[in-house]
């Protein structure tokens, strides 16, 4: 297995918009070693979720390279991509997106056939495991905000992903229940050695991360993993 989970590099992605090219990523190099957890922050518009989707291959880069997982994600096509993703990748978003009509366990079941990965653990165990024994069969809109967030890690993780991508988890939760939210993700990401990615703009939350990457219009900015890339990088 290859050291790095990510290596971008000159990574570009723009929209065309009616107004003009908008350069959501323009011109990103970053390497994550395998097992790293990071934060991405920075001001609304930067191109957080755009680097996240791009990694997690939800969209393409158009300029630059890419390598997640030790393949050229960039070279496969749109099937190949959505094979990629459900073997390799798992997502949690900020607005939950459970399926409102599916009990949390059912949520959990459906990705878990989607993924066509077993894990050993069963949906209602893995819920269990997350805090929600005694809620695995209520509907999304009979739990909390906290406790859909903690469905949502489950549904990430069932398949046991390598790579675990987050665009503001906590985004939608008080200041207790998101840091328990970023614990449990902390932990269950380390028992599984997934490579986690953290979008969020909440420096309480981006403390807890081993490394902080900043960016600022498509660039990175600041990256207080940098040095420590580069060491390992002189190691290899
Ligand atoms: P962030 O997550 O940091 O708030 P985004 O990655 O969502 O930023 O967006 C970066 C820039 O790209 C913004 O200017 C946004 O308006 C633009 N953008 C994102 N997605 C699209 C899209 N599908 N079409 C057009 N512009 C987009
Ligand atoms: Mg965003």
């Amino acid at each position: 297995m290859s050291d790095w989970a990510v290596r971008a590099l000159r990574l570009r992605r723009a929209y065309r918009t009616a107004a003009g090219t908008v350069r959501a990523i323009d011109s990103i190099d970053l390497e994550i070693p395998t097992g790293q957890r990071l934060a991405i922050v920075g001001p609304s518009g930067c191109g957080k979720s755009t680097l996240l989707s791009v990694i997690g291959c939800l969209e393409h880069a158009d300029g630059g390279t890419l390598e997640v997982l030790g393949t050229d994600v960039a070279s496969l096509g749109e099937e190949q991509r959505a094979r990629w993703r459900r073997q390799n990748a798992g997502f949690v978003f900020q607005a939950y997106d459970l399926v409102p009509f599916l009990t949390a366990t059912e949520n959990v079941a459906l990705q878990s056939g989607i993924s066509e990965r077993d894990n050993g653990v069963s949906p209602r165990e893995m819920l269990a495991k997350l805090g929600l024994a005694g809620h695995q069969d209520k509907l999304p809109d009979q739990l909390s905000g906290g406790q859909k967030q903690r469905v949502g890690i489950a549904r990430c993780l069932i398949h046991r992903p390598a790579l675990v991508l987050a665009d503001e988890p906590t985004g939608g939760l008080d200041t207790v229940t998101s840091r328990s939210v970023v614990d449990l993700l902390l932990e269950a990401t380390a028992e599984i050695g997934a490579t986690t990615i953290v979008v969020t703009h909440d420096p309480a939350v981006a403390s807890r991360f081993e490394r902080i990457v900043s960016l600022r219009d498509g660039h990175v900015v600041a990256d207080s993993g940098a040095d420590l890339a580069g060491a390992e990088r002189a190691h290899a």
